[in-house]
């Protein structure tokens, strides 16, 4: 039976990111999930890196300023994934905060940064009309403008798998589920199940680390891991809208009627929309977002921008995923208000468990975990090696100039990218926005020819 230091369960960002820290450290390490990596909630964020403007009202500083920091770090580390863009804040009269308390937060932001962020500016009624030409003007009493990062959330943790698979004794399985987790002597046997062929392996490792996100409260009962719900699931949906459906240049964040935040982010060809927050009680496993979710972004959109004329006609295709928020002992907050903040479990000596946190604070989440394992494997562990810049870039750029697609491309590809569906290929590896159910072509290639690869 083939034998790992680790076995990771869950490819989303945290998984790959841990995978690549242990990697980097001389661990050998296997990688496992269900679907393909970074296919569930790590490629339904709203795609930011940031802070969190809002998590100042929780006074949440200590993560907020890790949070800056850690966007600034991807933004010079991986400049092909990330960028930075303004995001204007506008405030009504019926906006719970008052532009005194805006610049205020503002302030603050910009000091939790260490001043790395582009200054904030506080603009007057008539000059976010200016900017903003078709945001609603009634009751409109000016807006904050700041800055925050843009990810392609699936990619990153997708370059952060390859850079862990170019170390020696390192690897990783898509369409594989962990079925069983048996206690061993000194570690456990992991059993997998190929969701193709439907065959079982075995591995032994020292230390099994379960990265499953939302799945983790489902799963680990299951697999007989002692453990008591610890997640407060909330589900959130993303439009990403045909580019002119709304007349509007920056990323206005909106602050609704009901008190949510919801983020309008122009960027490749379109417009992404998001978020809401609801509890769930359905499956969670590609979950996908519902008419009543949809209407309901449409519907402060259209009151938002009250010249547009928004329908389902403008909706280019829409997303879902559930955050993995960790419970707070006692607490009886909102969802909204449950904390970003990240919990590391040890279960029995030989596992882990990491749920919660944020896409953004991935690398110091996993960092806290590598830091516990690695010297247990009796070896040294070297923090400052996840600030090599990541070595294996896709194929496909996400942002900036693309390369013609060629079927060639498409091979290679399939081949160096670990691609094992369709919907791999044009979701995560090729970043298209388009539902790959109603594709005809793929970047001009017809469909047929690439299906036919598969
Ligand atoms: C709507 C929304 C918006 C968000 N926006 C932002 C944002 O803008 N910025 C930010 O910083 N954060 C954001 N987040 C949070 C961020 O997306 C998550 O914290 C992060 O993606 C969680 O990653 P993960 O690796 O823990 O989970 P996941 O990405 O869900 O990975 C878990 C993996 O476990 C696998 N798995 C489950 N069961 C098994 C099994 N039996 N065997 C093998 N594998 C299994 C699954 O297939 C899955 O791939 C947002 C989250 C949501 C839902």
């Amino acid at each position: 039976m083939k034998h790992y230091d680790v076995v990771i369960v869950g490819g989303g960002i945290n998984g790959c990111g841990l995978l690549r820290d242990l990697a980097l450290n001389g661990v050998k390490a296997l990688l496992i999930d269900k679907g393909d990596y970074s296919a569930q909630t790590s490629q339904g964020s709203s795609k930011m890196l940031h802070g969190g403007i809002r998590y100042l009202e929780n006074f949440d500083f200590g993560l907020i300023q890790e949070a800056l920091e850690e966007k600034n770090l991807w933004l010079k580390l991986t400049p092909h994934l990330c960028f930075e863009r303004e995001f204007y804040l506008p405030l009504y009269r019926y906006s719970k905060y008052t532009p005194w308390m805006l610049e205020a937060g503002l302030i603050i932001y910009d000091f939790l940064s260490h001043f790395q962020n582009r200054p904030h500016q506080m603009l007057s009624a008539e000059e976010t009309m200016k900017l903003l030409p078709s945001i609603d003007s009634k009751g409109l009493k000016g807006s904050g403008k700041y800055y925050d990062g843009i990810v392609d959330d699936a990619k990153l943790s997708l370059e952060c798998l390859y850079d862990a698979l170019i170390e020696p004794g390192v690897d990783a399985l898509s369409y594989h589920e962990v079925t069983s987790t048996v206690q061993i002597t000194d570690g456990y046997e992991v059993t997998y199940e190929n969701r193709k062929n439907k065959k079982s392996e075995t591995v032994t490792a020292t230390f099994v680390v379960f990265t499953t996100g939302p799945f983790t409260d489902q799963l680990l009962p299951k697999l007989q891991v002692p453990w008591t719900p610890q997640l407060v699931p909330s589900k959130g949906i993303h439009l990403w809208l045909k580019e002119g459906s709304i007349d509007v240049q920056g990323s206005v964040v909106l602050t609704t009627k009901d008190n949510r935040v919801v983020f309008v982010i122009p960027q490749r060809d379109a417009i992404l929309v998001g978020t809401t927050e609801t509890m769930v009680n359905e499956e969670i496993f590609n979950i996908k977002a519902t008419a009543k979710e949809i209407d309901y972004l449409l519907k402060v959109l259209q009151e938002s921008f009250p010249q547009s004329n928004l329908s389902e006609a403008s909706i280019i295709s829409t997303f879902a995923g559930v955050r993995p928020l960790a419970k707070e002992e006692g607490s009886q907050h909102s969802l909204g208000k449950v904390s970003r903040h990240h919990k590391i479990y040890r279960p029995t000596s030989h596992s882990y468990v990491m749920i919660g946190g944020k896409y953004t604070t991935f690398r110091k989440m996993t960092q806290e975990l590598a830091h516990e394992i690695v010297p247990r494997l009796g070896l040294r562990y070297r923090p400052s090696l996840t600030l090599n810049p990541l070595r294996q870039h896709s194929i496909m750029p996400t942002f900036g100039k693309q390369p013609k697609l060629t079927i060639e491309m498409v091979k290679r590809i399939i081949k160096e990218e670990r691609v094992t569906t369709f919907e791999d290929l044009v979701k995560r590896r090729l970043s298209l926005l388009e539902d790959p159910e109603k594709m005809t072509d793929v970047m001009g290639i017809p469909v047929q020819q690439v299906l036919a690869l598969f």
